[in-house]
């Protein structure tokens, strides 16, 4: 993950080489039962302003009772990004918008719950994070007419039903160098919402909502100016969106001209950002303490608590497989990802060959049904495959089985009749098919590489038929080298 594609691309053309920088702000949905400030329902998808009471409309008189979930939940998430838990105030965030009926939100300032945290990818980069603070989403406005944009639509359509919903805005450090990196964090973010239980963090939905601060430089030199890209909703966009922005600063700066700190729009239709505002249209948001209420101050029993309700991140779960299995933490992503990680590490202390279960857990085994399989069967089939008792194409037909049905994995490959095809009589075998293929194997031995490739498949093909299947064909085309003299 070091040589990303977008730094390769901001480095055509130009004489000097570019270095992107990324900071995401990400905003997440807690998943309460109910708003952050009243007993609404807090749910995705429901009838259009039904979820709604006079203290989330803003009526005049109302007044805001803070949801202990969410404050333990923002809590979770702050430990889990390695973030410290502080005293924290609510402060309004002034701005008018239809959709926000009181003309403020209310938000953390100068005093967010969780401070100064970290966030590992699996490349083993470490990326900042500013704060994870406290606030309320606004309700959701639908432009009608005008490709959705509200200056150009016809009218618009309000629901109110989010107004109110708990967020947590996670501000991360301009640590990243490339869109890729962007994509990681946004990924692995993720993988810790899920894992903590705080969020469902469905992009699409917007219960995950990134906004990328793209700038270029030369490396080495200071932060260029910024532009901060929103409406990303799935990682291909925060990518794409990247790529571009980063490109045309690239273009502006060397045709002598100057990026301009601005608001963009990622339209995911035509590929490219758009103005939205510059710094000079940018609110004063007039942020001022929130009079209705108190400090969060938690106490300690109750931070212990919520220390405790941490699970393992996928970070060290990382690393207990790269540790167990003796390869690299970024290896071991994929299991981690898929959930399998605690069947490989058993298989593993149950004895069985470490790649071969990774290779298995990354690739052939659907994670359906993956939770019933017992590990020590597990490792009983690498072992056979290891001995060369089962092909890798034999293995994963005997594994689906095992999936499947259950079952001992040498009682299925009886059942398949599998049997392997023991060493001399593989050789016997490549030594009968190179002998009637005689013109074929003067071309692979005398050709060039891209026709012993091509040959090569056509005698595994042909050791394959005669086998019924039964040979492993990394074992042939050793045989096959081995034939060669090479
Ligand atoms: P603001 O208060 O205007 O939102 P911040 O300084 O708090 O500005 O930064 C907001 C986000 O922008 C953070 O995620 C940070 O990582 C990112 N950021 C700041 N400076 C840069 C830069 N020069 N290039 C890219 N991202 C940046
Ligand atoms: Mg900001
Ligand atoms: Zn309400």
């Amino acid at each position: 993950m070091t040589e990303s594609g977008s730094r390769r691309g901001a480095d055509e053309g130009g004489t000097k080489q570019w270095e992107l920088v990324v900071g995401l702000e990400v905003h997440c949905e807690l998943a309460t039962a109910t708003k952050l400030f009243c007993g609404c329902p807090n749910q995705f998808g429901a009838e259009p302003n039904t979820n709604v009471c006079p203290v989330c409309l803003g009526l005049p008189g109302s007044l805001p009772v803070l949801n202990r979930q969410a404050v333990e939940f923002a809590m979770r998430l702050g430990r889990a990004l390695h973030c410290t838990v502080e005293p924290s105030t609510f402060a309004r965030k002034n701005y008018f918008y239809p959709d926000m009926p009181k003309d403020y939100q209310v938000s953390q300032y100068d005093q967010p719950i969780n401070a100064e945290g970290h966030l590992d990818l699996p490349s083993g980069q470490r990326i900042g994070i500013e704060r994870a603070h406290l606030e309320e989403d606004t309700g959701k406005s639908t432009h009608v007419g005008g490709g959705g944009r509200i200056h150009e639509a016809g009218h618009s359509l309000v629901d109110y039903n989010r107004a109110g919903v708990p967020l947590v805005e996670i501000v991360g450090r301009p640590d990243l160098r490339s869109s890729e990196d962007a994509k990681a964090y946004a990924a692995e973010l993720r993988a810790i919402l899920l894992a903590t239980g705080v969020s469902d963090a469905k992009m699409e939905e917007g219960s995950m909502r990134v906004d990328a601060n793209v700038s270029v430089r030369h490396p080495g030199e200071e932060f260029g100016t910024r532009c901060e890209i929103k409406n990303l909703n799935s990682l291909r966009s925060l990518g794409r969106a990247i790529d571009y922005e980063a490109r045309r600063q690239i273009d502006l700066i060397e045709a002598g001209e100057r990026v301009i700190q601005q608001t963009r729009h990622w339209d995911e239709a035509d590929g490219r950002t758009h103005t939205l505002r510059s710094k000079e249209e940018a609110y004063d948001y007039r942020y001022f303490p929130e009079p209705d209420l108190v400090p969060v101050v938690p106490s300690a029993e109750w931070l212990a608590e919520v220390e405790a309700s941490v699970p393992t991140l996928p970070a060290e779960r990382r690393e207990a497989v790269a540790e167990a299995a003796g390869v690299t933490p970024a290896d071991a992503a994929l299991v981690v990802e898929r959930g399998l990680d605690g069947l490989v590490l058993a298989a593993i202390a149950a004895g069985a060959d470490p790649l071969r279960v990774l290779t298995h857990a990354d690739h052939n085994l659907a994670v359906e049904g993956a939770d019933a399989l017992d590990p020590r069967a597990l490792a009983e089939l690498v072992t056979m495959e290891a001995d060369g008792a089962l092909t890798a194409t034999q293995a994963k037909t005997v594994l689906a089985e095992m999936v499947a049905g259950g079952g001992s994995p040498a009682e299925i490959a009886g059942a398949k009749g599998f049997e392997a095809v023991s060493a001399d009589a593989l050789g016997d075998v490549v030594d009968g098919i190179i002998a009637a293929n005689a013109d074929e194997w003067d071309r692979y031995v005398n050709g060039d590489d891209k026709t012993r490739g091509k040959l090569t498949g056509f005698f595994v093909g042909q050791v394959m038929r005669a086998t019924q299947g039964n040979a492993d064909g990394k074992a042939v085309t050793a045989l096959l080298e081995q034939r060669r003299g090479g």
